[in-house]
């Protein structure tokens, strides 16, 4: 594991340092994060002891369902955090956001139902109809 995480928006105006990654990430197959993500799954990773470098007014939020918040960088539209006002502590990035050799990986998938059909699932990761948080089983 990398002793610091480092991470950006794609031009940069927006740019994070964290003390760690706090275990595997998830691919959530959810619709809102093929669209926010422009990809076939959203990718998002725990970091703990998260701080802004640069460019944290340059965040732009979109509140995507009753708890979720999405933030995005406002010039490049790269997608940041994914905050979930039920569980404040939880801070999770887009893994695509991360710089460098920050050695995080993704241990399950989340909301597989919805995988589109464009890029199916090939792995024999855990996989779960809706969220799983490990943490509160
Ligand atoms: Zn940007
Ligand atoms: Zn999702």
């Amino acid at each position: 594991m990398a002793s610091q995480i480092q991470g950006s928006c794609l031009c940069k105006a927006v740019q994070f340092e964290a003390d760690a990654i706090d275990g595997p990430g998830s691919a959530c197959h959810c619709v809102m994060c093929q669209k926010s993500h422009g990809g076939p799954f959203g990718a998002y990773i725990r970091l703990v002891g998260l701080r802004y470098t640069k460019g944290e007014h340059a965040i732009s939020a979109y509140p995507s369902s009753e708890y979720c918040t999405r933030s995005f960088c406002k010039f490049c539209g790269s997608t940041l955090q994914f905050l979930d006002r039920r569980h404040p502590d939880d801070v999770s990035f887009a893994i695509s956001s991360l710089d460098g050799e920050h050695g995080a990986t993704v241990g399950l998938h989340i909301y597989a139902d919805t995988c589109v059909k464009w890029h199916p699932i090939t792995d024999d990761l855990p996989r779960f109809s809706e969220d799983h948080d490990s943490t509160e089983n």
